[in-house]
């Protein structure tokens, strides 16, 4: 009980809406609030407003419509705490850094000590499995190890939430769910850092996730919630079990609605 209590809120959207100056509804009335520690993806089809609603979380897009509140407070406030961390589908690594000090950037930008960097830089690339290829250049890595890179430098300011936008979306299949695996890993050393996710796949979604928003195109709105009750850790075996099946079933359900 006493935890229940305790649990805090990190994003709250009440009637959320954005329309574009040339008045395309990308998003309409949303109303969603994501508690710390869950893993909550979004999934949909192409224009249902996704990419919209990461924009209005990370306050580079204001809303038309409706309350947003990150972390308590704006979301141009919780930006500037540097609370809010992404990660791109586009690994967008500096190609003349090391993994290094492309993972350190983020705490360079805001002044911290070379020393303090180089620490927090190591034990993020630890975290994602490149300590041997830390001085390493980008085009010596592979798409996966970039992406690892690319996680680590969204994990190096110790963010308590994380927006992935495809993250896995251009990688082969095997290292898709090796990554899954592995992203399952650093969200397990840190339960209080929640995860929203951005997938076209469906399967990635159950598999991930402990909620799954379903969305619609014109206008994008939260069609359906749909909860994923299945224990963490996960591991490949869920890939196969009845449970997941049910679940991969209920959410392509909701899709078509
Ligand atoms: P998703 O990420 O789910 O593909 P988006 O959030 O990118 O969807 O887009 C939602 C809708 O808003 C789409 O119809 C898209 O064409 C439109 N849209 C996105 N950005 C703009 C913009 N800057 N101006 C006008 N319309 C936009």
């Amino acid at each position: 009980m006493e935890a229940m209590a305790n649990v805090k809120e990190r994003v709250r959207m009440e009637r959320l809406s954005k329309v574009y100056p040339n008045g395309t509804v990308a998003v309409q009335d949303v109303n969603l609030s994501i508690r710390e520690g869950e893993f909550l993806s979004f999934v949909g089809p192409s224009g249902c407003g996704k990419s919209t609603i990461f924009k209005m979380i990370t306050g580079l897009s204001g809303a038309t419509g409706g309350k947003l509140e990150v972390m308590g407070t704006s979301p141009k406030q919780a930006r500037k705490q540097s609370d809010t961390a992404f990660v791109f589908q586009d690994h967008t690594l500096l190609p003349w850094s090391s993994v290094l000090d492309n993972v350190a950037l983020p705490l360079a930008l805001r002044g911290v000590s070379r020393q303090e960097r180089t620490r927090e830089a190591e034990r993020a690339i630890e975290l994602v499995g490149l300590k041997e290829h830390a001085r390493s250049m980008p085009r010596q890595l592979s798409g996966g190890m970039k992406m690892r890179a690319s996680i680590a430098r969204a994990l190096v300011s110790r963010p308590k939430l994380l927006l992935m936008d495809e993250p896995f979306g251009a990688l082969d299949e095997i290292t898709r769910q090796t990554l899954q695996l592995e992203l399952l890993d650093i969200w397990s050393r840190d339960r209080e850092m929640t995860v929203l996710f951005v997938t076209h796949n469906v399967f990635e979604a159950v598999f991930l996730s402990t909620r799954i928003a379903v969305m619609t195109p014109r206008p994008g709105k939260v069609a359906s919630l749909i909860d994923v009750p299945v224990p963490f850790p996960r591991d490949d075996s869920f890939r196969s079990a009845p449970e997941f099946g049910r679940i991969v079933r209920s959410v392509s359900d909701a899709l078509k609605h």
